[in-house]
Parts: C-alpha cells; structure tokens; sequence
C-alpha cells in the first residue's frame, strides 16, 4: 500500500538523516508499508511520535578493536552494538562478524530484529551489533584475542536485563564461549544470561545451534499445510551453508524433503541423491573448509565456482546466506520452475522486486521476521533456563520452539486476514510485531 503522506515526510526524513544506510531504508520502507492500514484503522497510534521513535535507535556504539595477530602484529577494526528497541524487554539480538559490517547493516538488522523479538512473545527487545573483523582464516588464538578485546569495550553496555547479545554470521559457541569468558573475567559474575548461544557446559541451551534452522522448517510446514501440502517427497533448494543452513538441511530430510543444493561465497553444491548433513558439517564446522571439499568426499556432488543455486529446479526455497542474495531474475527462475513456497532463513534475503515476483506467482513466502524467529526465540529459553538455574532436555526444548514458530505462523495468517491481505505473512508479521510494540511504547509513555 502506498504510504500517506505524513508517512511519506516521516521516511523521507529518515533517509536524509541516514545517509548512506540503503538497507536500514529498505528494511524501514518494508515496515512503514505493511502498517499503513493499521495507521489508517487506529491513528491514535500515531500520536507521541510513535514512528519517529520507532525508527530511530534508543542507543548506538561504535567503539575500536585492538587485537594482535599470531605473528604480533596490531590490527584495528570497528565495533558496533546498536539498542534499538527496549519496550518489550532487554536488547537482544546477535554480533555480526563479518568485513562488509558497518553502522547501516547493523541498524537494518537490529531494526527486524524488533519485531521478529515481538513475534515470539518472550519479552525481548531489539538490537544487534557486529564488526568489520574478517573471521575467514584466522586462527583459533586469533579469534580469542578478537573476541576478548571486543567484549574488553562491550562488556560495559550489556547485562541480562539491559542487552544480551548471542550469534550471527561469523559468530558461533566457539566466539561466544571465547567473549562469555571475558566478559565473566571483566565483571567478576558469573552471569550465564548476558549472552546466548553459549555452549551446554556453560549454560547454553539445547537446540540452540538448531533452532533457527529446524524453525524455519517448522514455519515452512505451516506454510505448506495451509495450502494442503506437506513436506514429503519435495525438492528443497538451501542458500548458504553456515548455522542456519545445516540445521535446516537436518530437520528437511527427517521431515521427508531432499536438500539437493546449498551454497557459500566460493559457489554452489549440488547433488541429485540429496546433500549429506553430517559431511556437510565436518567440512564447514569441524574442518572449517570452503564448500568445494564436499565433491573429494562425495562422488555423486558438483561443485559450480561463483554460481549461486536459485536456477535449480525445485519445490522449495529456503535462502540462509544473507540480506539481498535473491534477486528479482532468480525470482523469475524460481516461480518458473514452479516453485510452492519460499522461507527467508536468513535476514531480508529477498529484495523487494524479487518479493513482488513471489507474489503475483502466488508463491507461499515466509519472511524472515517469522520464518527465520528460532532462533531468538530459543535464545529467550536459554534466558528463561539461566534465570531459573535451570536446564531443559532437547526434546522438551524443541517442542517449545515447535510450538512457538506454529504460534507465530497462525498470528501472521489471522493478522493479515484481520487487515485485508489473507495469506500475506509479511503484513501479517510486521503488523503483528508492529501492534504489540506500539502498545508497550505507548504504555510506557514518552
Ligand atoms: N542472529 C540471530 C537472529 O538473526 C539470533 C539472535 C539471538 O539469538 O539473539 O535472529
């Protein structure tokens, strides 16, 4: 829906005042589009600014990082955490380690993050943060040293009840345990819910490292359910091969799906017969190898250098690599080749025009806000576990991430139907996101 033309000032204003910040405007324009009938329907939410405090960051940091390399030498990079939303509950969202990092990723993504946080119901606000430190290649002491300088700045902005970071892309158990011990040797408390994501032996929570993947799967099947189909026997096509990735690979096959492609930054695997979860990641996790190692192990897989997968013909798609990777041609090639449904495992994977191509196909698309809510979501249980010094089995934790991703998908369904577009998951969940975290401002007051 175009927007009115308050809403039209208001987002012109937020590009002019962050400049140079092309996909937290993106991210911004998503929202401020889906929520227009609910502005229309309801302008007391309008009142106190509520956008403009809405879209603009409660806290940003920026800090430098010293860190020495294995030969001694110094290095610089940039530090982020940005607080975005508190309304619902603690900052919560992960650390992005990755080169192309600066301010604007970090604020689109603490931005989603709002929202997705809103889905879950767990009470946990928005925020992310990150740096421009290139992971690839550096040793484990170099990875220590990164992290404990990191935290050695960070360590004074976070806290259980004020920002609880966890993982994201270039960040997993190994950096988290290496950041949750200095942040434990700074503060002198052992504080096992400052952080998620953290190993079981201390304090982390079972699914964790699953839990974003198996969710979107879980969010993937509601998808298909209401259009009468189930998983069995379809064709799944998966974009990166990192956390995400892999776990969805895992609960695709066990839900009867084949995985016959997944990617990294080098290319594209594909193998017809079904790609192997546990090779996958011995390559990936344990040898930390870029995909192309995959073939000398398995004889039935092709390796395809600097292609990306969305040409291979199938019956789902679930892009896990990151924002903007699928564009409106790989849309085309995907609705030609038929596809059902698409789950965004990854965050704002799809542009904009590859998101309009879905949906003049009628395709089933899950966006990231929902689909890809796992993982917060399990993160809010490794919270509610370390306050209650407390640990839960695998299976009692999955079936609550089970649960809550159904949760999540109903809400988005009734919430778009509620506001004229039935079947529309990505007005469902940003108005959704959007209504719980308008009533907590306005509760709070200014
Ligand atoms: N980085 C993940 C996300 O995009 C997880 C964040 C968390 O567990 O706090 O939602």
């Amino acid at each position: 829906m175009p927007l009115d033309s308050t809403t039209a000032a208001l987002y012109k204003d937020i590009v002019h005042r962050n400049p140079a910040e092309p996909e937290f405007h993106q991210a911004v324009a998503e929202v401020l589009h889906s929520i227009q009938p609910v502005l229309q329907q309801r302008p007391e939410l309008g009142d106190n600014a509520l956008l403009q405090r809405l879209c603009e960051p409660e806290r940003q940091v920026i800090f430098r990082v010293t860190w020495t390399d294995d030969k001694g030498n110094a290095h610089v990079n940039r530090g982020f955490r940005v607080g975005f939303s508190s309304a619902l509950g603690p900052y919560k969202g992960g650390l992005r380690f990755h080169r192309s990092v600066t301010l604007g990723t970090v604020k689109f993504l603490a931005f989603e993050q709002i929202f997705k946080n809103a889905l879950t119901g767990l009470g946990i606000g928005g925020g992310k943060g990150g740096s421009d430190f290139d992971p690839s290649g550096r040793s484990d002491g170099e990875i220590m040293r990164f992290c404990q300088a990191y935290m050695t700045e960070l360590h004074r902005h976070i806290g259980p009840h004020t920002d609880v970071p966890a993982g994201d892309i270039g960040v997993g158990g190994r950096e988290i345990g290496y950041l949750f011990g200095q942040y434990k040797r700074i503060t002198n408390r052992f504080d096992a819910g400052a952080l998620t994501g953290k190993d079981l032996n201390i304090g982390g929570s079972q699914a964790r490292p699953e839990a974003t993947g198996y969710g979107a799967v879980y969010f993937l099947e509601a998808m298909l359910a209401e259009r009468g189909h189930t998983l069995e026997g379809k064709t799944a096509v998966v974009s990166g091969s990192g956390n995400v990735a892999q776990y969805a690979l895992v609960k695709l096959h066990q839900l009867g799906a084949k995985v016959v492609a997944c990617s990294d930054s080098t290319g594209t695997l594909y193998d017809p017969t079904g790609i192997r979860a546990d090779i996958l990641h011995e390559v990936k996790q344990v040898q930390r190898r870029k995909l192309d190692h995959y073939v000398e192990l398995v004889s039935s897989a092709r390796f395809a250098p600097d292609r990306r997968p969305w040409d291979i013909p199938c019956d789902i798609a679930l892009p896990s690599a990151t924002q903007n990777e699928l564009g409106e041609a790989d849309a085309v090639s995907l609705a030609k080749n038929n596809l059902i449904a698409l789950a965004e495992g990854a965050n704002m994977p799809c542009t904009p025009e590859a998101i309009k191509v879905f949906q003049e196909a009628r395709i089933a698309f899950g966006p990231g806000k929902a689909a890809n809510a796992g993982g917060v979501a399990t993160s809010g249980l490794e919270m509610q576990q370390n306050a209650a010094r407390t640990k839960w089995s695998f299976e009692h934790t999955e079936q609550t991430l089970a649960r809550i991703m159904r949760s999540i998908h109903h809400t988005c369904l009734v919430t778009a139907a509620d506001h004229g577009k039935p079947g529309d998951y990505i007005t469902g969940a940003n108005v959704a996101g959007f209504l719980t975290v308008a009533s907590a401002m306005n509760t709070l007051g200014l």
